[in-house]
């Protein structure tokens, strides 16, 4: 196993760093209670880095920090459900799954994160009908703070004095707060085919119809190009497979259009470089991107090459979930919108719009609520301090009880979160007997949990 001492950490996007006293590298489960049986020895806090794709302070430790980079194999890929070890990585993931046909109903972005990662914090796609990630794990098996393992299932509970909690409802989203997850057995189903149409309306428009297309569309999301008024919108249904076969007669996505798709990230960094020193440039970059990047068309093909994309240019993003009740999604989209028209501020696109189904994970934004979630970023942008037009975004979301993705930035000492968290009451109350010393815990969860 690599070990290391005063072991510097960087998370992808550059705005989070640590100091670690000891960095493990893993390569069995034996090692890594091992660790943990030292970390408790000696008092000292671990915490597990997956990719370093989160944008919060979340996965650092001065302390003990843990890459489970050399525990990531396969354990069984079978009809209906997909067993690795806590390190693998989604691309990896994805590759076995494609290969026995399989799929996830709904994924996330991109596919660099860890398994374990993008669990931990709720990692969620597009979709009303469609809960996140999390929602597919059937067993854990973790180390828990006492160095021992055990599974967690759908029906694990756990009685703290008369009370029984089910435990999966707090794991399944968990932050890393319960243990350290050396295996996952996630539910899958037959990979599937789908046929997306990509196209441009107003704003206006799009805040009337955003809920109709989502109900419409089963997978479905936007980007709204900020300063521009208009709205980038992404539709896609599943189609048969003999539809996929001929899916030249289909498609209309041109030779150029692919050709932009993969230099798009090439001709716009610079463009996003010199915008963070001249902010007024950026409804100029906007606009110019829309029109020659963003341009309708209709493309066919499984569920990983219309859902899943490649890396993009580092960025740093902050997400919400709102509850759509009584409109209030729409409420906060319209007042973020004329909140940023006003001020001075200038934001890159794109504003990221999407939905969730609710779910049972007490910590997700979705919990027991369908969820408009809206992301904003800010391209190049690699410091700690936060941006200012992030600040603003903080401030309206709060206006509207908006629930923070846990991977992303956002402003937690600013929120009540046993007001927009009905769940993290039983939470704090399950992680408070699971880990009574806190050795799971950082800095920045300690603070809230
Ligand atoms: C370009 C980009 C696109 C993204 N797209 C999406 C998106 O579409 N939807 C979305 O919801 N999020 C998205 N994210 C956020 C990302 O999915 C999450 O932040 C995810 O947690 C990152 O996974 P990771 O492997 O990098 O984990 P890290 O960021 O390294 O760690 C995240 C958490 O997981 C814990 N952890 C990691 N491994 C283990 C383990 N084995 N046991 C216990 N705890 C563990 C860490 O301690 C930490 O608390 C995106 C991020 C980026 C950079």
């Amino acid at each position: 196993m690599i070990k290391e001492n005063n072991y510097i950490w960087d998370n992808w996007a550059g705005n989070q760093s640590c100091l670690a006293e000891n960095y493990f590298e893993p390569e069995t489960e034996e090692q890594i209670i091992e660790i943990v049986q030292l970390a408790v020895k000696n008092k000292k806090k671990i915490r597990v880095v997956g990719s370093g794709h989160s944008f919060s302070p979340i996965a650092i430790s001065n302390e003990i920090l843990i890459s489970l980079k050399k525990h990531r194999k396969l354990i069984a890929a079978n009809r209906d459900s997909i067993t690795c070890q806590g390190g693998m990585y989604l691309h990896e993931l994805y590759t076995i799954m494609k290969t026995n046909q399989l799929s996830f109903p709904n994924f996330g972005v991109i596919n660099k994160q860890t398994i374990s990662g993008a669990l931990a914090t709720g990692t969620h796609g597009s979709g009303l009908t469609h809960k996140s990630l999390s929602a597919q794990i059937e067993k854990l098996r973790i180390i828990t703070a006492s160095g021992d393992p055990m599974e967690i299932t759908r029906d694990t509970l756990w009685k703290i004095n008369d009370k029984e909690f089910n435990l999966w409802e707090a794991a399944s989203i968990s932050l890393g707060l319960f243990g350290i997850v050396t295996e996952v057995t996630l539910k899958c189903e037959p990979l599937f085919y789908l046929k997306s149409e990509e196209s441009v309306i107003d704003f206006n428009e799009f805040l009337e119809s955003m809920d109709d297309y989502a109900r419409c569309y089963e997978y479905f999301k936007a980007w709204w190009f900020p300063h521009t008024d208009k709205v980038y919108l992404f539709k896609a249904k599943r189609i048969e497979k003999d539809q996929y076969n001929k899916k030249d007669q289909w498609i209309q996505y041109t030779e150029e259009q692919k050709k932009r798709d993969i230099e798009i990230d090439i001709l716009t960094t610079p463009l996003f470089v010199k915008s963070n020193h001249n902010p007024s440039i950026i409804p100029e970059i906007n606009s110019y991107c829309l029109n020659y990047f963003f341009t309708p068309r209709t493309k066919i093909g499984n569920s990983f090459e219309i859902l899943v994309h490649e890396e993009t240019i580092p960025m740093v993003v902050s997400e919400y979930g709102l509850s759509m009740l009584n409109n209030n999604h729409k409420k906060a989209l319209k007042e973020f919108r004329d909140t940023l028209e006003r001020s001075e501020q200038k934001i890159h696109f794109p504003i990221d719009l999407r939905y969730t189904a609710a779910e049972d994970s007490l910590l997700s934004p979705s919990y027991q609520q369908n969820t408009f979630y809206i992301g904003m970023c800010v391209r190049e942008y690699r410091e700690k301090k936060t941006h200012p037009s992030m600040q603003l975004f903080f401030e309206v979301m709060k206006k509207y009880n908006a629930r923070p993705n846990w991977g992303k930035l956002s402003d937690l000492s600013k929120i009540a979160l046993e007001e927009i968290f009905p769940g993290i009451n039983d939470f704090r109350e399950l992680r408070n007997n699971m880990d009574p010393n806190g050795i799971f815990l950082n800095k920045f969860l300690k603070t809230f949990l």
